[in-house]
């Protein structure tokens, strides 16, 4: 694999950062995931506005442009030959050649990597036609989750306790209601109404999320914004998770309990065959 690093292009086996990065040693930044689909962007515009805003958030600079950017997005996928994957980039505040919790020198060289996953099979996945399993679990994370950090410990954790209980992913919860998924967003679909978390600092702004439900409205179908807890989950007629690299997923259990049917529900399965073709038709 070709990667890059720094403003270099190397093979992967020789791209290195430093033991000092403050990504390694305090989990000190930034991180987007933009999918591939037919060696095109989906939503390059929307992860790097999120980019920004990530950045924004945390007092660190932008090493990049939105221009270069998709430059580089553009050449790993030309350069690994990508179909359909995933193009991950991260920024951190750099190598300040210490550790330290101040924050280093404003010139202290920020760190940007990015790399290509190949996924062949990625938008036509099993998965989606027999939808996943979760399990809920106590959201741990810090309360900044609307940026998009690399510090990804309570995630991980979730996903392993999903994995262990034989389920393919968690809801995590607070105060009863369910946040969101390890690594998605979270819906549920209950007398024909999408239902979902709104946008606040307790939830990452998916990128994915926002055009779902434009697409949605577009088509006419009823989007509600608001909380709700994992018992009404456990009740309702569909459940799904929206994310860059699984578009819209159908859950059709929680906690052992099947969702509606058991089977993916017409709701998930009309709004992934709508963004899908969407935001195909848009990619870049
Ligand atoms: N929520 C969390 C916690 C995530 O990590 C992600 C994606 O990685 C999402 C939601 C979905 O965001 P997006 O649709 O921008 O991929």
């Amino acid at each position: 694999r070709t990667v890059y690093v720094n403003g270099e292009y190397l093979p992967e086996h020789e791209a290195t950062v430093s033991i000092f990065d403050r990504g390694f040693l305090m989990a000190d930044g930034v991180y987007e995931v933009t999918s591939v689909l037919d060696g095109k962007l989906i939503d390059f515009d929307g992860h790097y506005a999120r980019l920004e805003r990530s950045l924004g958030e945390l007092d660190m600079a932008n090493p990049t442009t939105h221009e270069d950017l998709l430059e580089v997005h553009r050449e790993l996928v030309r350069a690994n030959g990508i179909e359909e994957g995933m193009v991950y980039l991260q920024v951190t505040r750099g190598n300040p050649g210490d550790r330290d919790f101040a924050f280093p020198p404003e010139d202290t060289a920020q760190t940007l990597v990015l790399f290509t996953q190949s996924k062949p099979g990625l938008a036509n996945s099993p998965a989606a036609k027999t939808g996943i399993k979760v399990i809920s679990i106590e959201d741990q994370r810090w309360a900044r989750r609307d940026i998009k950090t690399v510090q990804l410990l309570a995630p991980s954790l979730g996903k392993m306790a999903a994995k262990r209980a034989g389920a393919d992913d968690a809801w995590m919860v607070e105060d009863g209601h369910v946040t969101e998924g390890t690594s998605n967003n979270a819906y549920i679909v209950k007398d024909g109404a999408i239902i979902t978390r709104g946008l606040s600092n307790d939830i990452l702004h998916g990128i994915t999320r926002a055009a779902v439900l434009r697409f949605a409205a577009e088509a006419q179908m009823q989007v509600v914004e608001r909380l709700f807890t994992i018992d009404e989950a456990k009740e309702a007629d569909e459940a799904f998770v929206t994310s860059a690299s699984t578009f819209v997923m159908p859950v059709v259990s929680i906690d052992g309990a099947a969702i509606g049917t058991g089977e993916p529900g017409p709701v998930a399965k009309r709004l992934r065959e709508i963004y899908l073709e969407e935001s195909m038709k848009a990619a870049i």
